[in-house]
């Protein structure tokens, strides 16, 4: 079953193999399968190279190794077109670029863009510069407010008046870094209509479960290499090619990550061997026993469930993904306990945006590599915590 195979591919990640510790942030990053760590070894030690510019054999099969990275991608994402795949340093950056290399550009007066205010800033920031600069060439954009339901999923009913004529672009995350929550992307198109540009952030999503762009029937979509499974410094940009002006890089491109590259085309070859539809299965499952085993313990609040109640019906949507707090003892102190029994997890506030939480908060990040065994062992120490000594 589910349970020998996951054993099996817990065993692929060597870090896990030498310590008792429980990593339980893969949120910020993930770690890596041997299969990834060989691939970068192999480059490393038989053919380093810069790509796109020496005619000699290693620089050939550095130039061949990021065309393939750019073409494993593709695949991943259901995309076709491996020349829709830019190589950027990483969801921030795509994200930028879409704003300030290309969106800035096409605003005209009175635009609008849909902003999720509740989402990781790096889904922020950039639209908000976008703005700025617009401003600064006498171009006048607003900036409108994405509506959330209290599950931290975007809500659909208010959005729908505040989409227009003059909204030009809705920015959008497939999967909540801090809610874990599955967005409602698919409806949002819908509601929009086809001339809305949607550009979506898939930080959380790709390398968690089966993505597709065209599915998804999105513009744009960024994801970062490091939560993939992949090295950090390298991440992507996938630009469709169908609606309105597309995005090219300007000018000149430097050299690019060509370790992250080979990095990265064994990181998809690796899921494609695993399976997204099982790691999925393992992740949610993994999540939705931790989220009833908080729901259990007195005080504990998980973030974006209401109560107990609405609880089931939330956490089929939770994608291994759950953070909480309890009223009397502070996310610092959870996070000092809990690495103090060789628990690895995020305990502050999570890079969220102004409409966000402002509160500090855990969060735990589980992936497939995760254990039934390290959710129990979280638990455990929770339950056993005297909430009158801490302050
Ligand atoms: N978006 C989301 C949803 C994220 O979780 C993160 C990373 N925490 C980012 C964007 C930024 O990714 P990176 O730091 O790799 O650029």
């Amino acid at each position: 079953g589910l349970a020998d195979w996951q054993r099996g591919v817990r065993a692929q990640f060597p870090i896990l193999a030498g310590t008792d510790e429980a990593y339980l942030d893969s949120a910020a990053t993930a770690q890596k399968p041997q299969v990834v760590l060989d691939a970068v070894q192999h480059y490393l030690t038989t053919g380093n190279a810069n790509a796109g510019r020496g005619t000699y054999r290693w620089a050939n099969r550095t130039t061949d190794l990021v065309s393939h990275c750019r073409a494993r991608v593709a695949d991943l994402i259901g995309a076709g077109e491996p020349d829709a795949v830019h190589l950027v340093g990483g969801t921030t950056e795509a994200l930028r670029r879409v704003a300030l290399d290309w969106l800035v550009d096409i605003l005209a007066d009175g635009d609008e863009i849909v902003v999720p205010a509740a989402d990781h800033l790096a889904n922020v920031l950039p639209w908000r510069e976008a703005r700025d600069l617009a401003a600064r060439r006498g171009v006048t954009v607003r900036l409108v407010e994405m509506p959330y339901e209290p599950s931290g999923d975007y809500d659909l009913a208010a959005l729908a008046p505040l989409v227009g004529e003059r909204t030009r672009l809705v920015a959008l995350t497939h999967v909540h870094h801090v809610y874990g929550v599955d967005m409602n992307v698919h409806r949002v198109r819908r509601l929009v209509g086809d001339d809305v540009v949607l550009c979506l952030d898939a930080a959380q999503s790709v390398g968690h479960l089966p993505v597709s762009a065209p599915d998804l029937d999105v513009d744009f979509l960024a994801f970062s290499g490091h939560k993939a499974m992949a090295l950090s410094g390298i991440g992507v940009l996938w630009a469709a090619n169908r609606r309105g002006p597309r995005y090219a890089h300007r000018g000149w491109e430097g050299s690019p990550h060509t370790a992250g590259a080979a990095s990265l085309a064994a990181a998809v070859d690796w899921f494609d061997a695993t399976g997204l539809d099982r790691i999925e299965a393992w992740t949610v499952a993994l999540g939705a026993r931790l989220t009833d085993g908080l729901a259990r313990l007195p005080g504990f609040q998980v973030l974006g469930c209401q109560d107990s109640l609405t609880l089931d019906s939330t956490v089929q949507r939770r994608h291994g993904l759950v953070t909480f707090r309890h009223p009397a003892i502070s996310a610092a102190d959870l996070g000092f306990v809990l690495a103090e029994h060789g628990l690895m997890v995020r305990a502050n506030a999570h890079c969220q945006g102004p409409a966000g939480e402002r509160e500090s908060s855990v969060r735990v990040s589980l992936h497939v590599y995760n254990t039934v065994e390290e959710v129990d062992r979280l638990l455990d120490v929770l339950a056993r915590l005297d909430a009158s000594s801490h302050h």
